[in-house]
This record gives structure tokens, sequence and C-alpha cells, in this order.
């Protein structure tokens, strides 16, 4: 059988997979120590003590914002991307904190229209102030572009590389427009489990540090037009930076709850809050690409936690693992999102297979990487006998 040969034991990771290794006992890296970590994931735990301390500055700031409202046109700016959790804060801020705020959305030029019709909906209910940034789409469209033509590392996957410059350039549009209108907070609507790099705080240091990367000034193919997104020295350093927040990292929050608000107060279509239909198409091509190039994708660290966590869970995450992983791997997933991403950054999938395959050729985990993608492979023929052409 295919897990008890290549599969950890106790969670969904096989052996070969980025950075781990079974032992003797048929157990990872990452259930052998608790304290484990690689360069695409990393367990984050947050203490009592720093939760209660983001929970008091939270508080010290509304109460601020509330004694300064009036005086300003905004007392803050909220990230707004047409999900049910953004919606959900943009609610909560107007209702319950009685604020004013500014909504600004950050189009990558793969906003879903299922965001757009959200955020239509509730907007005609609640009555605020909202900025939306287009003209950015062709600098998107070329990050994606040189992301997945020039990926070349052996250790860490595309989807990470992307998730990180998208988010990046996302906030930092959202983080310009707060400096030029001289607003001091913006709120981001990330859940409590959405701790990956930031909890409750981005802070400043970070923001300098790592917002604007080198490729930016670096590779011709970026002018000024691209330029224009990123932070520049000038306003990193004059003490204009807003501080930029993720309130439900210690607010109370349940997503049952949160999808009953919006679909209630008819923010939301029914059905339109389900967090699988917000999905995003960009990531479903690097997840494309990350299967057929490592044998497997970024969020299987995520799936083998939630086992840890639930060890029940592991024969249900198994059979999703092995439904998926053909599905995944023959571009059979998503299939229509891929390819319109493909079409829209100018890629061919064929051109996308050269890429990884030359990729794969210098990797010196080829042969344990081949075995893992033949492994799935081969699972689809016996127990379907399709075969599937590109
Ligand atoms: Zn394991």
């Amino acid at each position: 059988m295919i897990e008890q040969q290549h599969i950890c034991k106790k969670c969904i990771l096989p052996d070969g997979f980025l950075g781990i290794s079974l032992d003797s006992q048929g157990e990872c890296n990452f259930c052998r120590d608790p304290h484990h970590e690689n360069v695409n994931w990393a367990r984050t735990q947050i203490d009592q003590e720093r939760r209660a301390n983001a929970l008091d500055d939270w508080n010290n700031i509304i109460k601020q914002m509330q004694k300064n409202h009036g005086n300003v046109p905004y007392d803050c700016i909220l990230g707004y991307s047409g999900g049910k959790d953004s919606t959900a804060l943009l609610d909560y801020i107007v209702t319950n904190l009685n604020l004013t705020l500014l909504c600004v959305t950050t189009d990558t030029g793969f906003m879903t229209n299922i965001a757009k019709d959200n955020m239509k909906d509730t907007l005609t209910q609640i009555n605020v102030d909202h900025v939306l940034i287009e003209d950015c789409i062709p600098t998107f469209t070329k990050l994606y572009k040189w992301h997945f033509l020039n990926h070349n590392s052996n250790e860490r996957f595309l989807a990470r590389y992307i998730c990180d410059f998208c988010s990046d350039l996302i906030h930092s549009i959202v983080v310009k427009e707060a400096i030029k209108r001289k607003i001091p907070y913006v709120f981001f609507g990330y859940s409590p489990d959405q701790i990956a790099r930031y909890f409750f705080e981005m802070p400043r240091d970070q923001i300098i540090e790592e917002w604007t990367p080198d490729l930016i000034f670096n590779d011709p193919i970026f002018d000024d037009s691209d330029k224009q997104w990123y932070l520049t020295h000038e306003e990193m350093n004059s003490g204009k930076l807003p501080r930029v927040l993720l309130p439900y990292h210690v607010i109370p929050y349940q997503e049952q709850d949160i999808i009953e608000l919006v679909e209630s107060k008819n923010y939301i279509k029914k059905g339109h809050a389900d967090p699988l239909l917000t999905n995003c198409n960009v990531v479903h091509a690097a997840t494309f690409y990350d299967f057929n190039r490592y044998g497997g994708i970024l969020y299987a660290y995520q799936y083998a936690e939630l086992v840890r966590q639930n060890p029940e869970s592991r024969k249900k995450w198994l059979r999703t693992l092995k439904i998926s992983a053909p599905l995944i791997l023959d571009n059979n997933f998503k299939r229509k999102e891929v390819n319109v991403f493909l079409n829209k950054i100018g890629i061919s999938q064929n051109e996308l297979i050269k890429h990884i395959n030359l990729q794969l050729e210098q990797d010196p985990n080829k042969k344990q990487i081949q075995t893992n993608i033949n492994l799935f492979k081969k699972k689809r023929v016996a127990r379907r006998s399709i075969t599937i052409s590109n």
C-alpha cells in the first residue's frame, strides 16, 4: 500500500516531500520533533501573554480612534477584498465601533466575480466610501509571469513566493493610500488561523525590510509604472507609516457566525460566503506547478498539522490527498481557472511544463520526486483506468 511505504504514519506527508524524510519508525520530521521547521512552513503558536497584550493594544487604539472621531475625514482604512471576513469586519467597525472608514480594494486582475458581486451587494447596504485600485493590474500580471517562468528553487514552493510577494504588494498599495490621506490605521480581515507571517500587527520594521523586493529595482522589465506601487524610502522613513493591524487575531471570531452575519444582513448572497468559492486562481496555478515540480503542494504542511492536532481526521485527509493529487497533477482540478490565469499572463501550459521539467532535471532530489509523482499517477490509472492527455 502506498501509505505504508511512503506516507508518514502519523500525519500525511510523503517520504521525500520537500524537506521531509521518514525515519525507521515511519515518522516524518514534523511528527518526530514538534519544533521542527523549514523554509516553507513553521508551526506558529502565540502564547496567552502575547494575545492579552495585543487585545489591550487593540482596545486602546479603539478608544483613541473614538476620541478623535469627527476631527478627521476617516478614522481608519480597511483593506477590503469582498470576502466574508473583510465584509464582516467592515460591519463591525461601522456598526459596533461607530467609526468612519475608507474601504480600499486592490484589484490584482484576478478578483473573482463573486467578490465583485459581494462588494456591490454590501456597499448598497452600508454607506461607506470605497476606492477600487485597478491601475496596478499590469504590475501584478508582470510579477506573476516573472515568478512562474523564473522560479528556480530546490527548496521553496512557488506558491510560497507567489503568496508572499502578491500579498506584500496588495498591502503596500493600501498602505500608500493611507499615507497619501494621512490615515493612521489600516486594518485587514485575516482570520485567526491566518497567522502565516504576522500576528495582529504587520510591524513597521518588517514592512520596511520585506515589502519591496530587490527584483523590482534590479530587473529592467520593471519600470516606473511598476515601482509606483511600492513604498518609497521617504514613505518608509519619515514616520508616516500607519499601523497595520489584523483585528480578528484578537477579537472574537467564529467562522459560522461570520457567514450568518453577512448573509442575514444581505451583504453577501447565500452560498457566496463559502470560503472555497473565494479561492485564488493564482494559487491554483501555482499548485499545479508545485505538484509537478516537487511531487506535493505547500498546503500539505498545513493539512498535516491539522492531522497532528486531530489524529482521527487522518483518514479523511489521506483520502482527500489521494483523490486530489492525480487531478492536480494533470491540471484537472480547477482546470478552467488555471487556464484562464495562464492565458492572462501569457504562458502556455506546455511552456510551463517545459520549465518545470528543466528545473526538475537539475534537482538533486529528482528521483524521489519522480517516484512520488508516479505513485499518485499510478493510483489514478489503477483506480479508474483513465488516461489524461494534456
Ligand atoms: Zn508526520
